[in-house]
C-alpha cells in the first residue's frame, strides 16, 4: 500500500513538473512573439524590389544583413539610422544630378548643410504649365498739323491687346514655385495698334500736362516671386553678385526681363526696388525679388502685383 501510494505521488509530481515545463514553454512562446520577425520591403535604385524577413529594426542593420551596399551617389529613405517596422519599405534611390552638384558645392564650403538641401529636394514636383499672356498694344500717333482746327485727340482705331500662349516647365517644392523655365511661346492673337489722330498743338499740351501730373508710369500686373543667393535659386555658380555686377541686396535688388535696363527703379507694392539682375525664367511680366534667405523667399511665394516704373 505504502509503495503504491508513493508511486501515485510520483506520477502526480511528474504531471505537475510537466505542466510547469509546458507553462514555461508557452511563456517562451509569448516572448518569441514580442521579438517577432518583421517583413520589410526593400526597393533598390535599379527598381529591383524584394521583401526580407528580419528581427532587426534599424535600416543600416537590415541593409547589412542582406549584403546591400549603399553607393555614394545613392540615397536611403528613411535614413540609415532610423528604425522601421513590419510592412515598411526601405527605398534606395539615385541622387539626382543636381543633388550631387549641390553636394559638391557643400563640400567646397558653402554654408547650407547638405541635409537641409537634400530634405528640400524630397518634395520637388515638376509640372508643365501653359499660361496665356497678353501682348500689350502700342499707341501710334498720327500727326495732322494742317487745317481743320480740331483740338481734341481723335481715336481712329482702338487698340487691342494680343495674346500669346507660353509653355513653362515649373518646379514646385511644397506647392511653392521654385523654378520656371520657358519651353515655348506661341502668338495666338497679334496686338492691334491704337491709332490716335492729333494736331501738334494738342501733343504739346498733353506732354506738358503729363509731365506735371505724374512721375510714375504703370507697366501692368506682374507675377512677383522671390529668390536668394543659394544654389537652389542660383545654381552652382551662385555668387551673391547680380548680372549687373552689383552685390545683391535685400530690399533693393530685383531681377527683371531686359525690357527694363539695369538701374530702372520699380515700385512694387509701394516699395521701391532697382533692376539689377536677370534670370533665365524671368521673362515677360515677371519679377524676382532678392531676399536674404531661402526661407524668406519661399515665404514670399508667388504674388501678382501692379508694378510702376519710377522716373
Ligand atoms: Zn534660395
Amino acid at each position: 500500500m505504502k509503495r503504491k501510494n508513493n508511486k501515485k505521488r510520483f506520477i502526480k509530481l511528474k504531471i505537475i513538473i510537466t505542466m510547469i515545463i509546458l507553462f514555461l514553454l508557452s511563456g517562451i512562446g509569448v516572448m518569441a512573439v514580442t521579438t517577432k520577425v518583421n517583413s520589410i520591403n526593400i526597393t533598390l535604385a535599379d527598381g529591383y524590389e524584394m521583401t526580407v524577413l528580419t528581427s532587426k529594426t534599424k535600416v543600416s542593420e537590415i541593409l547589412k544583413e542582406n549584403n546591400i551596399l549603399v553607393k555614394k551617389d545613392e540615397r536611403v529613405t528613411p535614413n540609415e539610422d532610423k528604425d522601421v517596422t513590419d510592412g515598411d519599405t526601405i527605398k534606395i534611390t539615385n541622387k539626382s544630378k543636381q543633388e550631387i552638384e549641390v553636394a559638391k558645392v557643400s563640400e567646397s564650403g558653402i554654408e547650407t548643410t547638405l541635409d537641409e538641401l537634400l530634405q528640400a529636394y524630397d518634395t520637388i514636383v515638376e509640372k508643365i504649365e501653359v499660361e496665356e499672356e497678353e501682348i500689350p498694344f502700342e499707341t501710334v500717333k498720327k500727326d495732322i498739323t494742317t487745317g481743320s482746327g480740331e483740338t481734341k485727340n481723335k481715336v481712329i482705331q482702338e487698340g487691342e491687346n494680343g495674346l500669346k500662349k507660353i509653355t513653362y516647365k515649373v518646379k514646385y517644392q511644397n506647392n511653392t514655385e521654385i523654378e520656371r523655365n520657358k519651353l515655348s511661346e506661341e502668338v495666338i492673337r497679334e496686338p492691334v495698334d491704337k491709332i490716335v489722330q492729333v494736331s501738334s498743338k494738342v501733343v504739346a499740351t498733353r506732354e506738358r500736362t503729363s509731365s506735371r501730373k505724374s512721375s510714375n508710369s504703370s507697366v501692368g500686373v506682374f507675377k512677383v516671386t522671390a529668390y536668394c543667393s543659394c544654389p537652389l535659386c542660383c545654381g552652382k555658380y551662385a555668387s551673391g553678385y547680380t548680372s549687373s555686377g552689383s552685390r545683391a541686396t535685400a530690399g533693393r535688388t530685383v531681377a527683371a526681363s531686359s525690357r527694363f535696363s539695369f538701374g530702372t527703379k520699380l515700385l512694387i507694392n509701394g516699395k521701391q526696388y532697382v533692376v539689377e539682375d536677370r534670370g533665365s525664367a524671368i521673362v515677360g511680366n515677371r519679377i524676382d525679388i532678392y531676399m536674404d534667405s531661402h526661407s524668406q523667399a519661399l515665404a514670399w511665394g508667388v504674388k501678382y502685383l501692379p508694378v510702376q516704373v519710377q522716373k
